[in-house]
Formats: structure tokens, C-alpha cells, sequence
């Protein structure tokens, strides 16, 4: 990606040597054990590995939840590794949107209200608030839904409640950890749209799961083994979901006229 003066502009991400260790009374975890990684701007990577190869704890400190034992994290070119708690927590309000496994909504509390939330704590006025979720939650494909309640919503609509939730500051990076791992495998195909979607406007996006076929709409492919990196290459047949989906559909409805000659 061109940067100013043709030059590469700097990466979104950079991780140098990072280690993490765990101390739990005299037991120490060696969760990474020097990882390095670049990430440029508008890149998707999936992150990919056995459970306990140290992706939820690489992704803890890409998001700013966590710092790294040793080692530095460059954020859009600003070293984060040594940042106070307060200082961190801000970075990270401005800078990472995050999708989880669990969605993590608020009940009781309407779509709009919940991709509301991020914007209450840093000093955005309400009308703007309500322009920014509106918005995303156009963007995301939820307009008929802006006052329905997680409960009133499917999984598939309520991770997509929560990709809204993750735009709306718009974020440097998305970093998304394991987001299908509740969502049946026809949904999970419309949530990888979803995520392509975002990353052809540009959005700078971090998978991570332990699922191939979910890692394959990814474009590039990171596999972490006992906190390491063990390979970091562009993705081999990469699946497209509007594609898939198209597809899906044709057969459905090949399926149904079938059905309707038949009786
Ligand atoms: P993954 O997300 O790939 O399953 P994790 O990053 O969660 O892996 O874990 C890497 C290693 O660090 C594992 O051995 C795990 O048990 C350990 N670990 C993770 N978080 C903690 C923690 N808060 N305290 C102690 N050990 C941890
Ligand atoms: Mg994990």
C-alpha cells in the first residue's frame, strides 16, 4: 500500500519479539516465545492454531487488554509495550474494534443502544453517536432491526449487532476472536461476508479461529504452534462468500421448484 511520497506507508501492526509469560505461583507459562508480526493497512489475516498455541494471548495484546513480557508492539507506528494501564485502555477505545465468540451484547438493550456504547465514553455529542450507529448498522445489513433486543435477535443477527458495535470508533483494526464458533456453518459463511465486505472498503482486519475453513476467506495465513509463529503465507484457495452464497441460493430454489413440480 502506498504511503506518503510512494514510499510503503508504515505497517498497522508491527510485534517485535514479543514474549508473554504467565506466572502462577512458582509455574511459569511460556504462552509466546518471540513472535514477530507485520500487518499493513487493509490486509486480513487469519491467525490460526491449536487450542493453547497463544492466539488468544497474541490477540489480547493487539488489542490492548494486555502487554507483552518482553518485546514491542507498534500501533499505527506508536510503541504501545509500555503504556500505563489508563493510557492503554484509551488506545484501545480508539484504535481496536473487538468481535468475540459470545457477542457480548447487553440484553435488555436495544441494537442501537448497544452499538451506542463505545461512543459514550469518549466525549462523541449524542446526535453524532446516534448518525455514527445508525450507520454501521446499515453498513452490517441490520436497518430493519435497530430497535430489537439481543433476545429478539438470531446469533447471526446479534454478531452482526456486534461487528456494528466494532465500527463505529472507527477502528484501525478489527481483531476478531473465534466469531463463528456459535453460529451454524450457512450463517458463518454470511458473517465471513460480512467481514469481506469491511475489508475490500479498506478495513484492516485480524481473524482469529481454529477452524480451516473459516480461516480460508482470510487472505493471508498465520499458524501459531506452542508460541511460535511456524508459518506465515499468503492463503491457498481463499473462498469468496458472496460467491458461495449465490450459489447456496440457486440451489434452494432449484430445490423448491423441484419440490412444487413434484406435488
Ligand atoms: P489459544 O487461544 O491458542 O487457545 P492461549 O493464548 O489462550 O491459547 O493460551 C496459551 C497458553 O497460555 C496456554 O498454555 C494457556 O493455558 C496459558 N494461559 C493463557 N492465559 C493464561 C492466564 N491468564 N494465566 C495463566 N496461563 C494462561
Ligand atoms: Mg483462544
Amino acid at each position: 500500500m502506498a504511503g506518503v511520497n510512494g514510499r510503503p506507508a508504515d505497517p498497522v501492526i508491527r510485534v517485535e519479539d514479543a514474549t508473554k509469560v504467565y506466572r502462577l505461583g512458582d509455574f511459569e507459562v511460556h504462552a509466546l516465545r518471540g513472535v514477530s508480526l507485520e500487518v499493513r493497512g487493509g490486509e486480513f489475516l487469519a491467525v490460526m492454531g491449536a487450542s493453547g498455541s497463544g492466539k488468544s494471548t497474541l490477540m489480547n495484546i493487539l488489542g490492548c487488554l494486555d502487554r507483552p513480557t518482553s518485546g514491542h508492539y507498534h500501533l499505527r507506528s506508536q510503541d504501545v509495550s509500555q503504556l500505563s494501564r489508563d493510557a492503554l485502555a484509551e488506545v484501545r477505545n480508539r484504535e481496536i474494534g473487538f468481535v468475540f465468540q459470545g457477542f457480548n451484547l447487553l440484553p435488555r438493550t436495544s441494537a442501537l443502544e448497544n452499538v451506542e456504547l463505545p461512543m459514550l465514553y469518549n466525549g462523541t455529542p449524542p446526535r453524532e453517536s446516534r448518525r455514527r450507529a445508525l450507520e454501521a448498522l446499515d453498513r452490517v445489513g441490520l436497518a430493519d432491526r435497530y430497535h430489537h433486543h439481543p433476545n429478539q435477535l438470531s446469533g447471526g443477527q446479534q454478531q452482526r449487532v456486534a461487528i456494528a458495535r466494532a465500527l463505529v470508533n472507527r477502528p484501525a483494526i478489527i481483531l476478531a476472536d473465534e466469531p463463528t464458533g456459535n453460529l451454524d456453518s450457512r450463517t458463518s459463511v454470511e458473517m465471513m461476508g460480512v467481514f469481506q465486505d469491511l475489508n475490500r472498503e479498506g478495513m484492516t482486519i485480524v481473524l482469529i479461529t481454529h477452524e480451516p475453513d473459516i480461516a480460508a476467506y482470510a487472505a493471508r495465513n498465520v499458524v501459531f504452534r506452542d508460541g511460535r509463529i511456524i508459518q506465515d503465507l499468503p492463503m491457498a484457495h481463499r473462498r469468496i462468500a458472496t460467491e458461495e452464497l449465490r450459489e447456496m441460493a440457486k440451489t434452494a430454489a432449484a430445490a423448491e421448484k423441484d419440490g412444487a413440480e413434484q406435488a
